[in-house]
């Protein structure tokens, strides 16, 4: 078995975009087979991945990224794409749910739906990562890095982090916190997950058991944006969006407090029909959250995102 994964933006549709980290990795492709294949939720999985050498230089945070041009049962799909849309599909990134001291690496995926009469192309890679990807395929992954990730001198920057995530925004917060239960042990976690029902909550029994183990550094609570009835599923599950009221009430010192958030954004499509349109787009997840935490004075340089649309 492997270690329990609790069992994961920048902009997390344009990985080609993310900014370099200050301090320069060596990213290099890795020939990886999938060592085991976890059902999350309805629609998304963690793939265990064996990759024969040991000493994996990542942070926890860090996301790597697949080319979808590797996998054959995709060839007429990304080629049409790419004749539709004019251009090359990139890599797409994911965020490693396993911490560095894990042994071995995995990551978790959504499987992105496809909407008829509102999105203009169908999801390319999350589909097969989900559902199509058996125990023993290779695959060739390129890693490992990105901004979103635990500075070093977290214990002299605060000793309580806010982790505020929606659906698979909760995967690389899942390797900082095992990485702070680690090597951090002082430190107090609070995360709050928005999602829409109960079914939805990926980790939900990891992270359950994460928080009995240590009930004075985690504390869970959940937002249920379609169970009405969410108090009944437990005293710390809200039914309602994450929203100003609810970070409220779980900040003792805005001031003090580390933030780090990751869950849906405006995506940069999203941004391009709004502006043909000429209207403004509605705000997301990660809008609201980061309204919410400018209205609470958290500062800005305490508060770390990441995105996805
Ligand atoms: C740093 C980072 C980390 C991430 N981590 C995770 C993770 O841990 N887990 C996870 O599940 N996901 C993660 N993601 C998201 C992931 O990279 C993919 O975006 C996601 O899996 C969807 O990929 P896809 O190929 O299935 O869909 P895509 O083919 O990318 O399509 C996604 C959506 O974009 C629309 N779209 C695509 N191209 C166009 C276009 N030209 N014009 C208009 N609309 C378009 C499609 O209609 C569809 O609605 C992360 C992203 C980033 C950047």
């Amino acid at each position: 078995m492997p270690d329990p994964v609790p069992s994961s933006s920048q902009d997390r549709t344009a990985p080609d975009a993310a900014p370099v980290p200050a301090t320069r990795r060596r990213i290099k492709d890795l020939e990886v087979m999938v060592a085991d294949v976890i059902p999350e939720t309805a629609d998304t999985t963690t793939l265990v991945l064996f990759t024969g050498n040991d000493a994996l230089d990542h942070r926890p945070g860090h996301f790597l990224t697949i080319d979808p041009h590797q996998f054959a049962a995709l060839d007429r799909w990304t080629r049409w794409l790419e004749d539709s849309k004019g251009r090359c599909e990139p890599p797409r990134a994911y965020s490693l749910a396993s911490a560095p001291h894990e042994h071995r690496l995995a990551i978790t995926v959504k499987e992105e739906r496809y909407t008829s009469g509102v999105d203009a192309y169908p999801p390319l890679l999350s589909p097969l990562l989900v559902r199509r990807t058996p125990r023993g395929t290779r695959m060739v992954i390129t890693g490992f890095t990105g901004p979103y990730v635990l500075p070093d001198d977290i214990e002299q920057r605060t000793d309580h982090l806010l982790h505020v995530c929606a659906g698979s925004g909760v995967v690389p917060n899942a390797s900082i916190l095992k990485h702070c239960f680690e090597h951090h042990p002082k430190l107090r976690h609070t995360l709050v997950l928005g999602n829409k029902t109960w079914d939805d909550v990926i980790f939900r029994d990891a992270l359950a058991a994460m928080q009995r183990e240590r009930p004075a550094n985690l504390r869970v609570v959940h937002a249920l944006s379609r169970e009405p009835a969410g108090a009944r599923r437990g005293a710390e599950v809200v039914s309602g969006r994450v929203d100003v009221t609810l970070l409220a009430s779980l900040l003792d010192d805005p001031t003090a407090v580390e933030v780090f958030t990751c869950g849906p954004a405006v995506s940069r499509f999203e941004k391009q029909r709004a502006k043909l349109e000429g209207v403004t787009p509605a705000p997301r997840f990660q809008e609201t959250v980061l309204d919410a935490l400018e209205v609470l004075g958290v500062p800005k340089q305490r508060v770390h995102k990441e995105s996805f649309g």
